[in-house]
């Protein structure tokens, strides 16, 4: 069965769709168009499997959509801005050899190394690669409305010029001061693309508190400051390096990595003094607010490199210090190893300052306990924090220990307390990343506030409403549950840094220092798809494309005059640019991982609320889960990403789609498996075969009315699992229950093919079109001898007229019989190896059927109502027990009639003779019988006996 050529066919039809141009989506007034886009894709490296997983499920979603008759639009850009690209080739130029190992491991040949130098090389030899794979993978692109992001592309630069100019304009980008993600290496805040660890991880403030000590403060740092009620010591690393040195005039204690970050915010630090942890343990400070004297002792849990590297000690509430305290209670040597005495820290109490319901008096204490947590770095104590710290946000109380906040709720209590220990100038705020941020260069961040910097003000209040009514209103999320992702994330949106001072991208028009950074130079950019073909075509410099045109196409800002006469381009042409974006607009569809939820999908929205007029808003945003091919998971960090051309090249494109759009669907993370692409493999070669050589009947019999009527739901089932981007489950009904359902027509019919099963084949190749397009093409031309492409084929509708729910019903209670006999003649045979001589299969008394019946009408007493009739009455205690069997299963029914049940069995005799190669099998109703068997028929679920040789 090698006839099927998977590349051979691929190839083909790739030739074909190209030469017919069916993927060029034109405006077409009399028709609906979609517009989906897949993310601009990145060009320092080969397109991913990651990438293929999602941009499978546009492809898939494009062509569904264009079978149910929508003029597609289905663009695809390159994206450059920011560090990865020029990073690349600088570690090149520097002759750096892991760089140069990754790039000729991942396939880059040495004869191009030398030109790995040039940023623009480098963008243009993946984007050719890229490009290829698209293509190869089967994608349904119009390719003529390509650009690249950045000064690489001039006219984009020019949309992203008046972009920021119509923003700024608007209020939406301001010079300001705020907290930002930095590197000081790179010296330039870092944007979530710009990392190698910490995408979407933003600034958080930290309460820093000071504990007089000596003659000076020890500060540290928590996002809790109500536990200082609880405080009983006070952490620090012994091994850790830390600073005495002035700051703000103040004499400060805290680690040593501390200082550049209060520098980095405003603060005046001047360092005295030098020394480790060591010096500070067994010292004691004062605690403010409880005016109590507290130990410093030692803990290996505290990161200097994370805040101010003190600790405040709350082990009632805070699981990592209760560990931290329990060690030093049972383990005397550590502290004895500094010099202390073994009970140094023996008269430690616990002190509970937050009631919560639920929590018992140290919850701490109590989910260590429970979590079996030993060390103090044992990584679920993050997991029990975040715990205990969400139930005591939510309901926790202040005790009465807490002077004049007890009874207050704790989330209510962070404002005043904040502004009482500000007052009493007991208090300041640092700001730091809530988990490690390391920047593409290798380093690790911190919060620097930045001057006078550009920034999107995403945290205009205004602003966000709109978004939150936009989102509510208008918009489909795929998965469902993601919306709740996108309503917190438009809540914590704060004012975001627009641009950066390294990397490509397009310097901001008004102060050209400053480049666009990669995660603001992506958010509309579908709306330059629409005049990209006319761009492109016409080779448009960036003086054709001034402000006036582009706020006349987008905005309707400018009258066609005045953008006729800045631009000097034909007035046709403007109009036809003006009618692409006017007809091919909104963007109806956009998938991404759902990681990108929390920066770029929502700035997408929220740009284009900002830019342009209502009714050219984003409709349907899905997020994926993220991808693991055979249990590994991808990672950006170089390494264990596999490439899709690989996938491709090994399997083909049909197949590799297949796994990819079977391998999951919605929020969790999918997992591809080679099996199951040798499978789809194996199945469509099959399927070909089938179609090309078998030999099929025109006789239409039962089994091919049972199969169209189980077809219909296939078909219901198919289009409602595309329509709401559930990929796997579409495979799952429209590919192998149909399969399922043609090997029990197959039993069934034993040699005959009726045309029920030649049409479930070829419907099953429709259903599966937006998945296996090729394959789809090849049986269109070989099998129906179209002329037209399958692509273009209306997507199957289900056809009520041919659903017939007593058959199916009749199928299944065969099948369950045929299911019954096979279970009893197993367990019969493997004790007496013999063939089988007789069937006997007994069909249910008429009364039971009665008592099915009335159960259906839902009496209140099924048994009192039963026995008011006679001919169930005359059955006696075989009745009662019957109604007995029936109230303890209520899910159970069977609408089949005993006659309806006579006459299916009947009609299968000769198969189950077939199936099981008996000599004889009947039929007969159980009243007629004295076999013990036929005692135990039910409907739905005959008695049945078995006689051996
Ligand atoms: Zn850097």
């Amino acid at each position: 069965m090698n006839e099927y050529d998977a590349f051979a066919v691929e190839a083909k039809w790739q030739k074909r769709w190209a030469k017919a141009k069916i993927y060029e989506a034109n405006v077409d007034q009399s028709r609906k168009k979609f517009l989906v886009s897949f993310p601009i894709v990145y060009l320092n490296g080969k397109i991913h499997v990651g990438h293929g997983y999602t941009s499978m499920k546009v492809d898939v979603y494009a062509r569904y959509k264009r079978m149910q008759g929508y003029n597609v639009f289905f663009a695809q850009g390159w994206h450059a801005t920011g560090q990865p690209i020029q990073g690349v080739a600088e570690r090149v130029k520097k002759g750096d050899p892991v760089q140069i190992r990754i790039l000729k491991q991942s396939g880059v040949p040495e004869s191009e190394m030398k030109k790995f130098t040039d940023p623009l090389h480098i963008s243009n030899y993946y984007k050719i690669l890229a490009k290829k794979t698209f293509t190869k993978f089967g994608m349904s692109i119009d390719w003529r409305r390509e650009f690249v992001t950045t000064t690489l592309c001039p006219p984009f630069s020019r949309f992203i010029e008046w972009q920021y100019e119509t923003l700024r304009k608007l209020g939406y980008v301001k010079k300001g001061t705020h907290p930002v993600v930095w590197c000081s290496h790179c010296q330039s805040p870092t944007g979530d693309h710009d990392r190698l660890k910490g995408e979407g991880v933003s600034p958080v403030e930290f309460i820093l508190l000071k504990f007089p000590f000596e003659d000076g403060y020890l500060v540290p740092a928590t996002l809790r400051p109500e536990t200082i009620f609880g405080v009983t010591n006070m952490w620090i690393n012994p091994d850790g390096d830390y600073v005495e040195a002035e700051v703000d005039g103040e004499k400060w204690f805290v680690s040593e990595p501390t200082v550049l970050k209060l520098e980095d915010q405003l603060h005046k630090v001047k360092v005295i003094r030098k020394f480790k942890g060591l010096e500070l343990i067994g010292k004691t400070c004062h605690a403010p607010i409880r005016e109590v004297d507290i130990k410093i002792l030692p803990a290996t849990f505290v990161e200097v490199d994370h805040t101010t590297g003190v600790v405040m000690s709350v082990p009632s509430h805070a699981p990592f210090d209760y560990v931290a305290l329990r060690d030093l209670w049972t383990k005397p040597e550590m502290l004895t190893k500094y010099g202390l005495p073994g009970d140094f820290a023996a008269d430690i109490q616990l002190i509970s300052m937050i009631k919560t319901e639920g929590l018992g008096e140290h919850p701490a204490k109590d989910i260590i306990e429970k979590m079996g947590i030993q060390t103090q770095n044992d990584p679920k104590t993050e997991e029990a924090t975040q715990e205990i710290y969400k139930k005591e946000f939510h309901s926790g109380v202040m005790r009465e220990n807490c002077g004049k906040y007890a009874g207050i709720k704790v989330s209510e209590i962070k404002e005043h307390l904040i502004k009482d220990l500000k007052a009493q100038k007991i208090s300041s705020s640092m700001w730091e990343t809530a988990s490690p941020v390391i920047c593409r260069c290798q380093t690790k961040n911190h919060i620097k506030i930045l001057k006078d910097q550009w920034f999107i003000t995403y945290g205009n209040e205004k602003w966000k409403q709109r978004a939150r009514n936009h989102l509510a209103k208008k918009m489909t999320i795929y998965p469902p549950e993601a919306r709740q992702s996108f309503e917190y994330t438009i809540d914590w949106l704060q004012d975001k840094a627009c641009a950066r001072k390294s990397g490509l991208g397009t310097p901001l028009p008004w102060d050209p220092e400053w480049i666009v950074e990669t995660l603001s130079d992506s958010t509309i950019y579908m709306a330059f798809y629409t005049i990209a073909r006319i761009v492109n075509e016409h080779n448009l410099t960036p003086e054709q494309l001034p402000n006036e045109l582009f706020d006349y196409i987008f905005r309707n800002k400018a009258t066609l005059e005045e953008a006729q006469k800045k631009s000097g381009l034909d007035m046709a042409l403007i109009k036809e640019m003006k009618e692409e974006f006017e007809y091919f607009y909104p963007p109806d569809y956009r998938a991404s991982a759902k990681e990108l939820i929390f920066n770029h999908l929502t700035f997408y929205i929220f740009q284009h609320l900002a830019v342009f007029p209502k009714g050219h808003y984003p409709l349907e945003i899905e997020a994926n889960g993220m991808i693991q091919v055979e249990g590994d998971k991808m990672s950006k960090s170089a390494g264990n990403t596999i490439s899709l051309d690989e996938i491709v090249q090994r399997f083909g494109a049909d197949a590799s789609r297949f796994g990819l759009a079977y391998c999951g669907e919605g929020y969790t993370d999918a997992s591809f498996r080679y099996a199951d692409v040798e499978a789809a493999k194996k199945r469509m070669s099959m399927i070909f075969h089938e179609l090309t050589k078998g030999k099929f009947s025109d006789e239409e019999q039962q089994i091919d009315r049972w199969i169209l009527s189980k077809l219909q739901t296939r078909i219901a089932d198919t289009a409602n699992h595309y329509q709401n981007q559930r990929t796997r489950s579409a495979i799952s009904s429209g590919f192998f229950d149909i399969l399922n359902d043609l090997k029990w027509y197959e039993a069934r019919s034993g040699a005959i093919r009726g045309p029920g099963y030649r049409t479930a084949l070829l419907t099953l190749v429709d259903l599966m079109t937006p998945i296996i397009p090729h394959f789809a093409e090849e049986i269109n031309e070989k099998v129906r001898k179209a002329k037209t492409f399958a692509c273009h084929r209306p997507f199957p509708k289900p056809n009520k007229r041919l659903i017939n729910k007593k058959l199916e019903e009749e199928e299944r209670l065969i099948r369950n019989v045929r299911d019954d006999i096979e279970g009893i003649f197993n367990a019969i045979k493997k004790r007496q190896k013999k063939a089988l001589e007789k069937i006997e299969i007994f069909i249910a008394p008429k009364w039971m059927y009665k008592v099915l019946s009335i159960r259906r009408q839902k009496p209140d007493n099924l048994i009192a109502k039963i026995m008011q009739e006679e001919t169930i009455r005359k059955a006696g205690n075989a009745a009662a027990k019957y109604a007995q069997k029936l109230m303890k299963n209520p899910g159970y029914d069977s609408t089949l009639s005993q006659r309806a049940e006579l006459a299916a069995i009947t009609d299968a005799l000769e198969y189950y003779k077939r199936e099981f190669k008996a000599k004889e099998v009947v039929v007969m109703l159980a009243s007629k019988s004295d076999h013990a068997k036929a005692r135990a028929a039910e409907p739905g679920r005959p008695g049945i006996a078995l006689t051996f040789m």
